[in-house]
């Protein structure tokens, strides 16, 4: 499969036939698996092979089937699919530290990935250091040498701030620690993080990869000694399995991806373009405008902007909420990177619990909105943005 683009391996990579020779790949709907004798079984307990599963929270085939496909899009040796995308942050975390280990992330970060590094993660006795992920000195001056582990969103939910990849995983490497990246509004299409050097990747498969909005799902993806080890361990152990017929979804949705993502992000290239610079709006946050402050970063690590993009409307909250109320085509609501547009308010919903020195910081002002772009026809969605904020 290596020696195919990535195109082509999401399409064909990881799929297992059964003896009916199926085309398209099957659900196997069970949890668990029969033995033909009691040898068998203690054989498959003491070492399973590639394709002996035991239990369903262990393996299934349909789940080994998305979790070899997306492994081969990311360029890394395995995976571990989960349940939702949290499932795969806190397996990520939990299976690497313990009580004494310090913690360094950047402080832009969805707010569950928050909660775990410090609700979870500090009640179990890690210490967690929060910078801005941007300033590389930054970085540099919180990881100690009992740092164990360095996580970060590769690019920051709403704000969109870009963290340059490659160097932070030489200060991780360098003091001996793991660097783990949620990679999610990266997308695994245009996916840069494994070159960059991170160890394990994170995805929630409920955004770019399920990408039409019906089933949550998670990933860990990385060095088979790694997602084989630790991280299977924890998992198998505490129960964030993702189900098989999630898996099924997923891995139909692969097939789609590449197109779907591509799309989607040339239509917020060019909703971008257009809405810069409009009387109603203060800016408009892309990493694929001349304008982001870390744009040459973005093209250099990325080759483009993502599907997601945010606006802060000068009117503040009033001016956000009628811009929503206005939006014919967008949907309101707080999940992303689905077929359909959605507007978000993230101030008052996805971000709503944080304390305002927290939205000062990350720059979650009540104007701002975050505009996930959708399979609709992009002259269809211009129009419906631009009479939004008419009514603004
Ligand atoms: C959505 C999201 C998650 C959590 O994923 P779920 O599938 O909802 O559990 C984690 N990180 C980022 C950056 C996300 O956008």
């Amino acid at each position: 499969m290596d020696k195919w683009k990535k195109r082509t391996r999401a399409v064909h990579a990881g799929i297992r036939r059964s003896q009916y020779n199926e085309v398209s790949e099957a659900i196997f709907l069970t949890q668990g698996f029969v033995y033909d004798s009691a040898e068998e079984a203690e054989a498959r307990f003491v070492k399973a092979g590639e394709d002996e599963f035991i239990y369903a929270r262990y393996g299934n085939p349909t789940v080994a089937m998305f979790e070899d496909r997306i492994a081969s899009l990311e360029g890394v040796e395995a995976g571990f699919a989960t349940a939702s995308g949290m499932a795969a942050v806190n397996g990520a975390l939990m299976a690497l530290v313990k009580a004494g280990d310090h913690v360094v992330s950047s402080r832009a970060l969805f707010g569950s990935c928050l909660y775990i590094l410090e609700d979870v993660l500090g009640r179990f006795g890690v210490e967690i250091s929060l910078v801005d992920g941007r300033d590389l000195n930054a970085w540099k001056a919180a990881v100690r040498p009992d740092t164990k582990l360095v996580f970060c969103e590769s690019v920051s939910n709403p704000t969109l701030e870009v963290i340059d990849l490659g160097a932070v995983a030489n200060i991780a490497h360098a003091n001996g620690a793991f660097l783990v990246v949620d990679n999610v509004f990266a997308t695994p299409i245009f996916s840069y993080a494994a070159e960059a050097g991170a160890d394990l990747i994170v995805y929630s498969s409920t955004k770019h990869i399920d990408g039409q909005g019906r089933c949550l799902g998670g990933v860990i993806l990385g060095k088979r000694e790694l997602v084989r080890g630790p991280i299977e361990a924890y998992l198998k152990h505490t129960g964030g399995a993702m189900s098989p017929f999630n898996a099924w979804v997923m891995l139909k949705s692969l097939d789609t991806m590449d197109l779907r993502v591509r799309a989607q992000s040339a239509t917020a290239q060019t909703l971008a373009e257009e809405i810069e610079g409009h009387v109603a709006v203060g800016r408009v946050i892309y990493p694929g405008l001349m304008s982001h402050p870390q744009h040459k970063l973005a093209m250099d690590q990325a080759g483009d902007g993502g599907t997601v993009m945010a606006i802060d409307l000068k009117g503040g909250k009033d001016a956000a909420f009628r811009f929503l109320n206005a939006l014919e085509i967008f949907t309101i609501s707080n999940n992303f990177a689905d077929s359909k547009s959605i507007v978000t308010h993230p101030a008052t919903t996805t971000h709503q619990r944080l304390p305002q020195a927290q939205k000062d910081l990350l720059g979650i002002t009540p104007g701002l909105i975050r505009l996930s772009c959708g399979l609709e026809d992009p002259a269809d969605l211009l129009a419906d943005v631009l009479q939004a904020l008419a009514q603004v």
